[in-house]
């Protein structure tokens, strides 16, 4: 059996680029977005089942989801968003267990999920590790990411804030925490501004010491 940590953390938190220096140290991640997505891809069986329900007009021209629509019909109806999460969960979950076992051999794996523990996906993981940053630098960054394609509002951005579970309950189902509000500026160090570095490598140090600890704890599973 695998050892799986759970990374998770709210948005703009900074999994992706964590899971990026985790991989650096060769450790695989599965990221529980994308299998979301693949699930209900074209051609799907999933798919096939939610167009059934809803109805025909959920296929785009190019016979994949239209996701607009779908968020709008479940926005409103109880009943709907119940019936998707019931189709939705354990198709998602089975697809992330065979995916992990799938991952190249590894002393420890990633799952990586916005939603770990809003979705309980916790009790499937050995360990929960938490990328934790203050409410106001989720806003900036993710609003400074999304800006090159245009994207959220300060309100949009917001409201997801809200709609994730708190900080503080976030922290309080942790194991472990990585600290992520110092500026880095950038994660290749090379091209990251001299005075950012510090933060840089002290980020990475954070994930070198959780590398450790996790390679001693899954020897003794
Ligand atoms: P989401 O849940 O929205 O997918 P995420 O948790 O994966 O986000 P990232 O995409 O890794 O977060 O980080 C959000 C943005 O903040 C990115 O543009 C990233 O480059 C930047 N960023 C991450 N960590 C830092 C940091 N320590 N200093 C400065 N910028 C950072």
């Amino acid at each position: 059996k695998r050892f799986i940590v759970g990374l998770t953390g709210g948005i703009g938190s900074g999994k992706s680029t964590v899971t990026r220096l985790f991989n650096e140290l060769g450790i695989p991640a599965v990221d529980a977005d994308i299998v979301a997505r693949e699930i209900v891809a074209k051609g799907s069986p999933l798919l096939a089942e939610i167009v059934d329900h809803f109805g025909p007009e959920l296929l785009t021209a190019e016979h994949t989801l239209n996701r607009p629509l779908l968020r709008q019909l479940i926005f409103n109806d109880p009943a709907a968003k119940a019936w998707l999460n019931s189709v939705m969960h354990p198709a998602i979950r089975r697809e992330m267990l065979s995916q992990l076992a799938a991952l190249p051999a590894a002393p420890y794996v990633l799952l990586v999920a916005p939603l770990l523990l809003e979705n309980k996906l916790h009790t499937l993981v050995d360990r929960v590790l938490v990328v934790d940053i203050t409410e106001q630098n989720q806003l900036s960054r993710t609003l400074n990411r999304d800006a090159v394609n245009a994207g959220a509002t300060p309100e949009q951005v917001r409201a997801i804030i809200a709609s994730q579970i708190s900080r503080a309950e976030r922290l309080a189902l942790a194991d472990d925490i990585i600290d992520n509000n110092a500026d880095i500026g950038g994660l290749d160090l090379a091209n990251t501004p001299v005075e950012h570095q510090g933060n840089a490598s002290s980020l990475q140090q954070q994930v070198q010491q959780l590398h450790q600890r996790y390679k001693a704890l899954a020897q003794n599973v």
